[in-house]
């Protein structure tokens, strides 16, 4: 027998579509997230002006010290999200969650960190709050499919552009939030880890650096966006951009 849907059942469903409505019209980091702070060894996240934060201070969005298991200070009692999040960010692989493109990847999963230093164009230093349990707090990263030219390396030493490069990486990234997404390998043969760096704006910072012609697809090695940064960088050469310029 075919049964009535009972009017609370039509209400749930309202409000879930309603709910939906608002999460596509205001999604998570959107234009202005409310700022914590976190230190270096603490599990708690705090007001700005919190005695707790003496030693170190980081300051992260709600949304990501939420996500990433802080829970309020119970001394400064900090804002506390008014919707829950999804549960801690994991290891997103894109080999295996297959996005159409490097920047099609569902960013409320993907883990988060703060740039602390930058190496060269493509390699940076990422400190990790509360990693999952195949990451370290503070990692080496080099960014999945891109080659910069070199400014550190040992007999090859400074290549022309090396310098612009590696300042625009620099730019872009030092001090700042980033958001890792992970490929068919996690590490290379140094251990460093092997990621797709998002910036803020949802932006790959991997295909930007081929974009703007900072540096080659590096094609060696199997990727999911090989195809995508190819032709990043055919663009760039056409449009004679960066080192194709000169
Ligand atoms: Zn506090």
């Amino acid at each position: 027998m075919h049964k009535q849907k009972s009017p609370g059942a039509v209400f749930c469903r309202k409000i879930l579509f309603l709910l939906t409505l608002a999460l596509t019209a205001f999604p998570a980091g959107g234009e202005n997230p409310l700022t914590v702070y976190i230190t270096n060894s603490g599990r708690r996240y705090h007001r700005e002006d919190c005695s707790s934060l003496r030693r170190s201070r980081v300051p992260v969005s709600l949304e990501d010290a939420v996500r990433s298991g802080y829970e309020p200070c119970l001394v400064c009692n900090p804002p506390v999200l008014s919707s829950p999040v999804p549960g801690r960010a994991g290891i997103y692989r894109v080999n295996r969650e297959e996005p159409a493109g490097c920047e099609g990847v569902d960013f409320s999963r993907l883990i988060w960190g703060e740039v602390v230093d930058h190496v060269d164009g493509d390699t940076i230093r990422v400190r990790i709050p509360n990693p999952p349990a195949e990451l370290r707090t503070l990692e080496t990263v080099r960014l999945i499919g891109v080659d910069t030219p070199e400014t550190v390396h040992p007999r090859r030493g400074l290549e022309a552009f090396g310098k612009e490069a590696s300042d625009f990486t620099k730019t872009r990234l030092l001090g700042e939030t980033v958001y890792l997404a992970f490929d068919w390998e996690l590490r290379d043969r140094y251990g460093r880890l092997l990621a797709y760096v998002y910036t803020q704006d949802r932006r790959c910072h991997n295909a930007e650096i081929i974009r703007q012609g900072f540096g080659h697809a590096y094609t060696r090695y199997s990727f999911r966006f090989m195809e995508e940064f190819r032709s990043l960088e055919q663009e760039a050469r056409q449009k004679k951009r960066g080192l194709w310029g000169s």
